[in-house]
């Protein structure tokens, strides 16, 4: 099928692209402002393909200062969007541990001691000290708390309500078409195969579509992305090594809560220092609330359900929850190398936008309102091109869109943030005083730090428990997790000292309950798995198997070879697993051992 132009994924990026395109591409009388190429007198024909089940199925950011999304949308406080709110306000907590279980350097310890020494005059209640001052670049005054997922319904039904765009959910492209280095189209998944995508009943090829320009935005984790920085290789000196995981919950608070609309908490030091958490309520009793695992985060025990649930149980937030019930859950990952993970912005047929092209920015802690603002910025340049009958080649993009990005507030920022979180490759207290840094001094210093992979730094298991779980002990959870195919951290964390979760089958439940009742995950039948184990031998000699100890859905499990499983039915699409590999690839160490490729399913809820 030939079209003018083929977008692959409906994130915020794309949505401010396709905000920005629709309404202009036919004047008021209906005609059209400028020709398509493939059906002419018409429009141009522009289609998006969206991997998730339905508009807004995702889990994504909920505060933001909506700067671009109120340049699109001027009325969008007024608009009725459901679970939105101004921000009315924020604190930021550092949460001390009221259980001794969670791993401390001296410094904080020491930090702690001093607190606990001089509560009487500090901000401090329930284990947690309220910052009593924090810097202008992290606040979201004037802000909104919004649900991405509620957001992007309505700008969905927004933007096809013009009349000139189509959005197809539930369908993953398995690809760019690359011809001679120009990027012609795109590839949709293969339907009707087995589980190694070998044809099976009702095999149906892929389809595949030609576009003049081909513009992704398939998040950090998206397989077209991937495949893009793999074939044109990223700018000198780039990479993208920084990640994190987040995991959130979506809960009805209890009837006498006491937070209003708009509040917004964020915290660090608690379950373990490298964790930041997040809670951010909306009108009607509701709270979204999660927590980040970053790629610097030295543990191997790194599933983030089980360290959510500790934060939930910290006696600073349990207070607001207890009584409260699940609605919602979900997990997806973050990319936080910024600037520095910009991969060429455009090439001949085709251009990258939102956080996969490197837009979010880690110092302010905001990626929606800058994948929006990539996506608008690459629709006023390509009505630019299209009015003046220009080819979409590499030199056109660069010079119309590349230009705007380079001269707009977003890259301003970008570049203060660049290197703000470098010290956290050194530590948390290195990491937090290099934000301050970096922040009070608009980028000019800050604290170094070189972001490694994580297989290069996370230490084996029997290491980073060493003086707390002895090596017989890890070999002999070890065996018994194997036996029962689950993941070793809850064994582990539960050999720690961490206590027990007092399960209450409302907002505390399993994992697999989270999956079923939070994520409603779902996977259709006659799909290819789209998580690889590459190399098997690689999984057979590996130790750690971080795969396993990260997956968010329970996903991937031990095998008996050595080689882990994969269950696409339990899988949430957090992309997590493709980034926490513990073993590089033997051509290229800046990727591990897994493929995360094109898929259908994961979550169905639209509140995260
Ligand atoms: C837990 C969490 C909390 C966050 N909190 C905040 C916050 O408070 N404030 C803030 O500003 N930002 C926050 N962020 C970051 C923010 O969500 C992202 O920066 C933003 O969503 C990026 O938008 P995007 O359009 O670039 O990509 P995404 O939102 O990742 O959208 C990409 C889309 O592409 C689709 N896709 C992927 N592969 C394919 C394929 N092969 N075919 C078709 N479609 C595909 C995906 O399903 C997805 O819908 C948070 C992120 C997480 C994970
Ligand atoms: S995928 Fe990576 S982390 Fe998982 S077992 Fe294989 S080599 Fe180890
Ligand atoms: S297998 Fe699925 S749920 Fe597990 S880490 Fe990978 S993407 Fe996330």
């Amino acid at each position: 099928m030939d079209v003018d132009i083929v977008c692959v994924g409906f994130g915020p990026a794309t949505a401010g692209f396709l905000s920005t395109l629709s309404k202009r591409l036919v004047n008021e009388d209906g005609t059209p402002a400028v020709e398509s190429a493939v059906a002419p007198g018409m429009p141009p024909q522009v289609l998006c393909y969206e991997r998730a089940d339905d508009i807004g199925f995702g889990v994504s950011g909920v505060v933001t200062r909506a700067r671009a999304l109120r340049a699109s949308f001027p009325e969008i406080e007024k608009a009725g969007i459901p679970m939105t709110a101004p921000v009315c306000e924020e604190k930021v907590l550092y949460l001390l541990d009221p259980h001794g279980a969670s791993r401390r350097s001296t410094t904080l310890r020491l930090a702690d001691s001093f607190i606990h020494a001089f509560k009487f005059a500090l901000p401090f209640e329930h284990y947690a000290l309220n910052l009593p001052w924090t810097p202008s670049f992290l606040h979201k005054r004037g802000g909104m708390v919004l649900s991405v997922g509620q957001f992007m319904q309505w700008v969905g039904a927004q933007v096809q309500s013009a009349g000139t765009v189509q959005i197809w959910p539930g369908t993953p492209v398995s690809q760019a078409l690359i011809e001679k280095d120009k990027v012609v189209g795109v590839r949709l998944l293969d339907q009707g195969v087995d589980k190694n995508g070998q044809p099976a009943g009702g095999f149906t090829p892929g389809m595949d579509i030609y576009a003049a320009l081909t513009i992704v935005g398939d998040g950090p984790v998206g397989p077209v992305g991937q495949q893009l920085n793999a074939h044109f290789g990223l700018p000198e000196g780039h990479h993208t090594r920084d990640w994190a995981v987040g995991m959130k919950f979506v809960v009805d608070l209890p009837e006498d809560t006491p937070l209003k609309p708009g509040t917004v908490l964020h915290t660090f030091g608690y379950p373990e220092p490298e964790i930041f958490g997040f809670l951010y309520a909306h009108p009607d009793r509701v709270a979204s609330l999660g927590i980040f695992v970053p790629s610097w985060f030295d543990s191997p025990v790194r599933t983030a359900y089980r360290q959510l649930q500790h934060w939930m149980l910290h006696p600073y937030l349990w207070r607001y929850l207890k009584g409260g019930k699940l609605r919602s859950w979900g997990a997806k990952t973050l990319g936080e190398s910024g600037r520095r993970g910009e991969p060429h912005l455009a090439g001949d047929g085709y251009a990258r936008i939102g956080e996969g092209s490197g837009s979010t920015n880690v110092l302010t802690g905001s990626g929606v309102d800058e994948a929006w603002a990539t996506g608008t910025l690459l629709a006023e340049a390509v009505l630019e091109l299209l009015k003046a009958k220009k080819p979409f080649t590499k030199q056109n993009l660069e010079e119309t869109y590349v230009k705007r990005r380079r001269a707009s507030w977003l890259d301003e920022e970008a570049i203060v943030a660049e290197k703000s979180r470098d010290g956290f490759q050194k530590g948390v207290v290195r990491g937090m005083l290099g934000m301050a840094i970096a922040g009070l001094t608009n980028g000019r210093f800050t604290l170094g730090g070189d972001p490694v992979p994580p297989w290069k730094r996370i230490p084996s298991i029997e290491k980073y428990y060493r003086g707390r779980v002895s090596p017989k002990e890890i070999t002999r959870l070890r065996g018994e997790c194997r036996a029962k195919s689950v993941s070793l951290h809850a064994a582990l964390m539960d050999k720690a000292g961490w206590p027990a979760i007092p399960f209450d089958g409302q907002l505390l439940v399993s994992h697999q309950d989270a999956l079923l009742m939070g994520g409603k995950v779902q996977a259709p039948p006659g799909c290819a798995d789209h998580v690889v184990f590459l190399y098997p031998e690689l999984c057979e000699k590996c130790g750690t198997k971080i795969c396993v100890e990260i997956c968010s859905g329970q996903a991937i499990t031990p095998g008996e070879t050595g080689v882990p499983n994969f269950d696409r039915e339990k899988c949430v699409h957090c992309g997590a697993c493709l980034w926490n590999c513990a073993q590089p690839l033997p051509y290229d160490s800046e990727r591990g051992n897994i493929a995360f490729r094109a898929g259908p399913g994961g979550l169905h809820s639209a509140e995260n």
